[in-house]
């Protein structure tokens, strides 16, 4: 029977002995492997009453038989549900709650406090470890491999995925068999990826970027991957000897161009460097450049829509921007409060609309509807502009924005002008609530440990660069910018901190 994702993965796989992933203490699968654990999960799956459409919760570390569970799920035609390895019970608790699974796998370490709360919401709990083993996959081999795929359309519910949780609590994105396989076929075809590649994955597979943008891409160009439980320099700087992509969040990337390894050498086998999920700094972008000779690829997506844009792989790839929208992904700029589609150069709201885009919040319909314009394009929440060339800059978040005096303030831009004074690692500008501007703009910065620079330096060296209304009322600084589990900044977290600075 015809399986939407599935059967597109099957097809290509070039032969059964094909090395599909390499992991940590040299454990290695081929496609065969994966055809016959994904088929004895499914199997598994179904045998525990997952019935198609059902969700299958899961909270695991790392694994290749993680990504074998999410094949097996897609064959069983049930709802894939990953959940972040850093949630609390509590979290745990609403996201059962909202999405109630039928099934809910966890680490054994997690099992025995996870058990009562799943069973409070009807799920039934398995367990599967960093290495294969739990109750999940006990017995698995003698389990028949040839599994009759469920039959799924190209609209039929593949996976829900949370959002990051940067802006507020998470969203659980409906994503379907076609969402997923158009985008992944996109780039896989944009970035060029054929059998010969080997990826470096050191991304979580419980977010879009490692689960679907690296994972996908890999299984759809019948290429393999080192899977690697995280991201570590060293490791990756060893791997790319023999490697020939990677993926990566821009902390990859910060953390590399700090390496005394990272050099041309080093990178001389590596056709590509992608990143995505948080701003690259433009400075980072030009030292890796200068250490390597390549240019990071900078694309943007979310976990509603997948992949939206994409830096050329032939082609200016320009710092600072996410390139341009990818084939087939309709992307417009549209002022925030009307939806009216605005000039090239003019800042507004970045909306999406495509075979990528999700069919809506889970159980969310309100706010589902909220999103969306009536000729079916997706507000993205973000602000963005499309430059003369026709590249796609991200400014920020529409929460993030700040209002000060009744002026706009973009916080990109202002952190672009801070980001270029000497002694400044990063920063982040946020509005605090000021009692005669309605908002403050504030600059929380990351200086070097040596760096002789303060609030009067910094104010002074914005001056001639921004306009008044523009400048910081305030600079502070801090240590660590915070973060979460993407890399992302949380500047909710940044202004609950500072909401009393202005009295
Ligand atoms: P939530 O929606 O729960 O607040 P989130 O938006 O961080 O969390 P994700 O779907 O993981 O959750 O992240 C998508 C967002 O990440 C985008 O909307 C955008 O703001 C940001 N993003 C992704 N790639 C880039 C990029 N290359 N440059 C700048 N921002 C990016
Ligand atoms: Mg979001």
């Amino acid at each position: 029977m015809s399986n939407h994702m599935f059967d597109a993965v099957r097809g290509a796989a070039a032969t059964r002995g094909t090395t599909l992933i390499e992991s940590a203490g040299g454990r290695a699968w081929t496609y065969g492997d994966m055809l016959d654990l994904s088929g004895r999960l499914a199997a598994r799956l179904v045998a525990l009453g997952v019935k198609p459409g059902d969700r299958v919760a899961v909270q695991v570390e790392k694994s290749p038989e993680a990504l074998m569970l999410y094949l097996a799920s897609l064959r069983a035609g049930s709802v894939y549900l990953p959940l972040n390895t850093a949630y609390t019970l509590a979290e745990l608790d609403y996201f059962l709650g909202d999405a109630e699974p039928r099934l809910v796998v966890v680490s054994p370490e997690s099992g025995a406090a996870i058990g009562p709360v799943a069973a409070g919401h009807g799920a039934h709990v398995e367990t599967l470890d960093d290495r294969g083993g739990g109750s999940l996959t006990d017995g698995i081999e003698s389990w028949q491999p040839d599994f009759a795929d469920v039959a799924r359309g190209p609209d039929d519910l593949a996976a829900i995925l949370y959002t990051s949780g940067t802006t507020g609590r998470s969203k659980g994105a409906m994503l379907t068999h076609d969402n997923l396989l158009s985008n992944a076929l996109t780039l896989r075809d944009h970035w060029r990826f054929t059998g010969g590649d080997r990826l470096i994955h050191a991304l979580p597979i419980f977010h879009t970027h490692g689960l679907f943008v690296a994972s996908n891409v890999i299984l759809l160009a019948g290429a393999s991957m080192y899977f690697l439980p995280k991201f570590d320099a060293d490791e990756a700087l060893r791997l790319m000897a023999s490697a020939t992509a990677m993926m990566g969040v821009p902390t990859f990337y910060v953390r590399l161009v700090q390496h005394p390894g990272l050099t041309r050498e080093a990178t001389a086998g590596m056709r590509l460097f992608v990143s995505g999920s948080a701003p690259l700094l433009a400075e980072t972008h030009r030292l890796f450049r200068e250490k390597t000779g390549h240019a990071i690829l900078e694309r943007y997506g979310m976990t509603e829509t997948n992949m939206n844009t994409s830096n050329p792989y032939d082609g200016d790839r320009v710092a600072g921007t996410v390139g341009f929208p990818l084939p087939g992904v309709d992307l417009r700029i549209a002022d925030p409060d009307t939806g009216a589609p605005l000039a090239r150069g003019e800042t507004g709201m970045i909306e999406i609309r495509g075979p990528n885009v999700f069919k809506g919040y889970w159980r969310m319909p309100e706010k589902t509807a909220a999103e969306f314009r009536a000729d079916g394009f997706f507000i993205t929440g973000d602000l963005g502009l499309v430059d003369n060339r026709g590249y796609v800059h991200i400014v920020g978040r529409g929460k993030d924005l700040v209002i000060s005096g009744g002026y706009n303030i973009y916080p990109k831009e202002v952190e672009s002008e801070i980001d270029q004074l000497s002694g400044v690692v990063e920063s982040a500008v946020i509005g605090v609530p000021h009692p005669d501007f309605g908002e403050g703009v504030t600059a929380v910065i990351v200086k070097r440990p040596d760096a002789a620079i303060d609030e009067a330096v910094v104010l002074d060296g914005l001056k001639s660069r921004l306009a008044r209304y523009k400048q910081p009322k305030k600079v502070l600084f801090v240590e660590d910018l915070p973060r979460n589990t993407m890399g992302k900044v949380q500047k909710n977290v940044l202004r609950e901190r500072y909401k009393g600075l202005y009295g």
